[in-house]
């Protein structure tokens, strides 16, 4: 692709925006970015320095010791991780998917220093390349003059039967019930949180994805694409 493009998803726990967001920075050759990688991160850093999530002063003092870094995995780290993020130094690509680092990413997400560090790291991130970065405040907050913005959306039940099986696929079970409980927990959170709240963009192209396939969902965003490429 000659122009540069900037692909904004966002969307709710569950709607499909990693699979998506993946197949289709792989079919365009551009970096994908997983803002919410960072937060699971920021989140994993607490918990291994013995400090509650809830704890918003404590958690704020721990950011000048966050030193963190995105790649695509490679060599040895091809063991069907989706991404590599090391933690000062400190591979931790697989410790931050656990079930309890997506509630701990939520937690921390609400505070509006932890924000401010993150969303500055994803605009450097994003500095004159073609990207497509996913999370909730993408359109809204981190590329408002992103070309092409994107909201996913899908059913509660059809997000918490997503979030069963990708668990099951990492190893990490949880039963259904404790999915759907996780998906209302945090699109509450996130919905109602003061700083950027999760919401589509005016200027955001909305997809329910329930009843269609990651196929169906990457051909109509390489569609968008094109149209404005
Ligand atoms: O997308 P993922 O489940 O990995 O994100 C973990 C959490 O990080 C989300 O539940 C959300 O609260 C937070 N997040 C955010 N803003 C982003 C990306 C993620 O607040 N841009």
């Amino acid at each position: 692709m000659e122009k540069t493009i900037r692909i904004a998803i966002d969307g709710p726990v569950g709607a499909g925006k990693s699979t998506v967001a993946r197949a289709v920075a792989q079919k365009l050759s551009i970096v994908y970015v997983d803002t919410g990688a960072m937060y699971r991160a920021v989140a994993l850093y607490a918990k291994q320095s013995g400090i509650s999530w809830q704890n918003e002063r404590e958690v704020v003092g721990l950011l000048d010791k966050i030193n963190l870094k995105l790649g695509q995995p490679e060599g040895d780290q091809r063991d069907g991780r989706t991404l590599t993020v090391l933690l000062n130094g400190e591979d931790v690509s697989w410790e931050i998917r656990k079930p309890d680092m997506g509630e701990g990413a939520s937690i921390v997400s609400q505070y509006k220093l932890v924000r401010e560090k993150l969303v500055d790291l994803q605009r450097k991130l994003a500095k004159g390349k073609s990207v497509i970065m996913e999370g909730r405040d993408i359109g809204t907050r981190v590329l408002p003059e992103a070309e092409l913005k994107i909201y996913m959306d899908a059913s509660v039940v059809e997000r918490a039967k997503r979030k069963v099986i990708q668990m099951e696929e990492r190893g990490n079970k949880v039963t259904y019930k404790e999915a759907k409980t996780d998906v209302e927990t945090r699109d509450q959170r996130e919905k109602n949180r003061k700083i950027d709240p999760l919401r589509p963009a005016e200027d955001s192209f909305r997809l329910d994805t329930s009843h269609l396939s990651v196929e169906q969902v990457v051909d109509r965003i390489v569609e968008k694409v094109r149209q404005i490429t």
